[in-house]
């Protein structure tokens, strides 16, 4: 079978084995790439229209617990930067994406053991209440299935946790010992069984990654069936065991992205900030790839420059208006429009 062929048999939702999706992302021309571009774009268009969602994300802690040897804000980092956003803090993100139109709150954070379960429901409870129009999507690490319940309980709709890798010896290899991926997967179950909209993903070109790896993610995210998937290339850090490694490519980035959105039509599918920082336009690249969802950041500016998952993330200098500014701009530039609305996850939905 030859590339071509592969791509089309994937956007006429076949399955293809592992060993013919590692042959694919092991040896694909730029022509070919482009052309898993312009598929999974056709795809998304005929699904969502030529619309993109856009999500505010406030990143609420960044101390954190864990020490995956990837991540800039892990607990072994010394030089990182600590802070933890209020109550009163967050509810004021919220306030001020809310008037910039954003109808999605994504709050991310390092596993900060100070956000327990009471102040997490708390919070959630809070941003219910005042806006009862917008969904609440968490990306705060893993935490026991009653945890999740309580949550989702108090209001959260979404849950963002990345596999990061669906093989369980190169998970081994990217984090520490007292961390499993068995664990991981125990939590991505255990958000689906509860009703959330969950969302699974990886990094993309992580230290020693090979093209079957990516093979596996690509065929555990299928049979998983997200509402979401987050994909965005490695970044090395400076202060972490990784800062000599090299980055994640843009084209196997894009090649991820396209290939993700053929293999599952409706998912909701981000153009990451990592993309955005691996090279300039890597987002508006990432939407003509097949994403169609942009999180722009909402974070109060003063505590931006201290949750650097890796080095020279954009955004940093920015306030709320700028930087949905500039993505604004952006996505307009290549065609699209920003729906402002939850932008739910749904089954097929073709745009008309
Ligand atoms: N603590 C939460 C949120 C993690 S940050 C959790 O565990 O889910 C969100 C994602 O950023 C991670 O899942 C990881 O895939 C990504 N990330 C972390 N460090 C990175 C790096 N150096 N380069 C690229 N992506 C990184």
């Amino acid at each position: 079978m030859n590339n071509r062929e592969r791509i089309d048999r994937l956007a006429a939702g076949e399955l293809l084995p592992k060993e013919e999706l590692t042959a694919l992302l092991a040896g694909y021309t730029e022509e070919e790439r482009l052309y898993a571009a312009d598929r999974a774009r056709s795809m998304t268009d005929r699904i969502f229209g030529r619309r993109v969602y856009f999500r505010g994300i406030v990143e609420l802690s960044s101390y954190c617990k864990n020490n995956c040897y990837y991540c800039g804000i892990r607990r072994g980092n010394r030089q990182a930067g600590r802070y933890r956003l209020s109550e009163e803090e967050i509810l004021g993100c919220c306030d001020r994406g809310y008037q910039l139109g954003y109808r999605t709150f994504v709050l991310q954070g390092g596993e900060d053991p100070w956000f327990d379960d009471g102040r997490i429901v708390s919070l959630v409870r809070r941003i219910r209440e005042r806006f009862p129009d917008c969904a609440i999507t968490l990306s705060l690490g893993e935490k026991e299935r009653g945890s999740y319940q309580r949550y989702y309980d108090a209001g959260a709709d979404r849950y963002l946790l990345r596999h990061e890798t669906a093989n369980p010896e190169h998970y081994a290899r990217l984090h520490p010992p007292e961390m499993s991926w068995q664990r991981r997967m125990q939590c991505l179950k255990d958000l689906r069984g509860i009703g959330y909209q969950t969302g699974c993903g990886c990094m993309v070109g992580s230290p020693y990654q090979t093209a079957e790896h990516l093979a596996e993610d690509l065929l555990f995210t299928r049979a998983f069936r997200p509402q979401m998937v987050g994909i965005g290339p490695f970044l090395p850090h400076k202060d972490t065991p990784f800062c000599r490694e090299k980055p994640g490519t843009l084209r196997d980035t894009l090649m991820m992205l396209s290939l993700t959105r053929l293999m599952n039509p409706s998912v909701l599918l981000p153009a990451t900030t990592a993309l955005g920082t691996l090279t300039p336009g890597g987002r508006e690249q990432g939407i003509l790839a097949g994403a169609n969802v942009i999180m722009p950041n909402i974070s109060p500016p003063q505590v931006r420059g201290s949750y650097l998952l890796y080095d020279n993330k954009i955004g940093v200098g920015d306030d709320e208006v700028s930087s949905r500014d500039r993505v604004v701009q952006a996505v307009r530039a290549i065609g699209y429009e920003i729906v402002v609305g939850r932008g739910d996850y749904q089954e097929e939905k073709i745009h008309d």
